[in-house]
């Protein structure tokens, strides 16, 4: 596990370095959002310190240099995850706007009543309510394909679903709620196979793992900058060119046209055509740092580092009596989900924070997930390559403070 410099790494976290109730702050909460390191946040307060100014209009010094930085990040995002071509790549706010970019867009264009989007039993609340709303407004059928108690899905259903109506398969790559890691290459070879392309919800996987969009074959990704160690309110919208080509735009206005007149206005080419308004350029600046930050620690030894605290933590728990862990797929990532009898979740987050260690607490945006284990909510401890066993162990502890507390 000692691949990642853990103790140098940690350096460029000030945040982490603190105590909270008296106790060093244990931060387990990084599905949710992760911490950002130094040079992220660097390159925000040098872009607001030096070069503020709107991107792509001015022919001014300032906003060259903006135009420069923010396009910087779009190519370095575009190399983070292989994708063919920068004009791909669509700065959206995150995840949840990037499904409900592609649901608005190519959804009302392409979609007719009596068709059907394929999903998994395990989305996060943004894969779902897009396409229930297409489903009021159009007539589209949603099918879910279930999973097994360990949090696999279940494949044979899924191509059992597959059939002439289907026109979209939209799927969790990692699960936020159980941590399963989809077998993505098998639901896009099967989904091809008749035509069908494939969204991929990559909000779990890209900060966590290599991430080449085109060994995966899917035709569409998105992620949130803030999970991945960049600001909130930046993320990406992946899509094949020839696709984002073919989708009317999501919002109109400033940025997105090539000429307007009161007669007719015509749209400007990839990405800008979806990318209406002022953006969120300083975001988009430090997504790019991210990524630059990610990229010299080396996404492969962040996916083993983490795998291996995963473990240590999944048979830790497995050790307490009365804890049970909830997702415990053959291939998962860094998310430890469990439920207690003898507490609810909310108590038993209470007491962590007592102890300085922040985990999540409820249905994590995924309430069928809850209702298919028919529990009400789990704890979730969710970990980072800045996480260390001594942590672990820590929480540990604080989960034998509950059992005393509660029995
Ligand atoms: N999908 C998954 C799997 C997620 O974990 C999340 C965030 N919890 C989202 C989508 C939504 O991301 P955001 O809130 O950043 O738009």
């Amino acid at each position: 596990m000692t691949a990642v410099d853990v103790a140098r790494i940690r350096d460029d976290f000030p945040i982490l370095d603190q105590l909270i109730n008296g106790k060093p702050l244990v931060y387990l909460d990084n599905a949710a959002t992760t911490q950002k390191p130094r040079p992220v946040i660097d390159a925000i307060s040098n872009y607001y310190l030096h070069n503020n100014s709107n991107v792509h209009r001015g022919v001014h010094t300032l906003s060259q240099r903006a135009t420069d930085d923010y396009e910087a990040g779009r190519e370095a995002i575009r190399r983070f995850i292989n994708a063919p071509d920068a004009s791909e790549i669509i700065y959206v706010r995150g995840t949840t706007e990037g499904l409900n970019l592609v649901a608005s867009s190519y959804g009302r264009k392409f979609f007719k009543a009596g068709d059907e989007v394929i999903i998994t039993g395990m989305e996060h609340h943004s894969n779902i309510v897009p396409w229930q709303i297409l489903g009021k407004e159009i007539g589209i059928r949603l099918r879910v394909i279930p999973f097994n108690d360990q949090g696999e899905l279940l494949m044979d259903e899924y191509e059992g679903m597959l059939n002439d109506r289907t026109r979209l398969v939209s799927v969790v790559h990692q699960s936020n709620a159980l941590g399963t890691i989809n077998p993505v290459s098998a639901i896009v070879e099967l989904a091809h196979a008749r035509g069908v392309p494939v969204m991929l919800d990559t909000a779990q996987s890209v900060p966590h793992m290599p991430i080449d969009v085109q060994d995966l074959g899917v035709d569409f990704a998105t992620f949130s900058g803030h999970k991945m160690y960049g600001p909130t309110g930046i993320g990406v919208l992946w899509g094949r060119a020839d696709l984002l080509n073919e989708m009317p735009p999501y919002q109109t206005g400033g940025e997105m046209i090539r000429s307007v007149t009161f007669e007719e206005t015509i749209y400007n080419v990839l990405p800008h055509k979806f990318e209406a308004g002022t953006p969120d350029i300083a975001g988009a600046i430090g997504l790019g740092a991210a990524v630059e930050y990610l990229e010299a620690i080396g996404m492969g030894r962040i996916a083993a580092y983490e795998q291996a605290l995963m473990r240590y933590g999944a048979e830790r728990l497995a050790e307490i009596e009365g804890v049970r862990l909830i997702g415990t797929a053959a291939n998962r990532g860094g998310v430890l989900s469990f439920y207690m009898e003898a507490a609810h979740a909310h108590d038993i987050g209470t007491i962590l924070d007592a102890e300085g260690i922040a985990v999540r607490t409820g249905h994590h945006c995924a309430q069928p997930v809850m209702a298919r284990y028919e529990i009400p909510a789990t704890v979730r401890a969710s970990l980072s390559f800045y996480n260390t066993t001594e942590e672990i162990d820590a929480l540990i502890k604080g989960i034998d403070r509950v059992i005393e507390v509660f029995g």
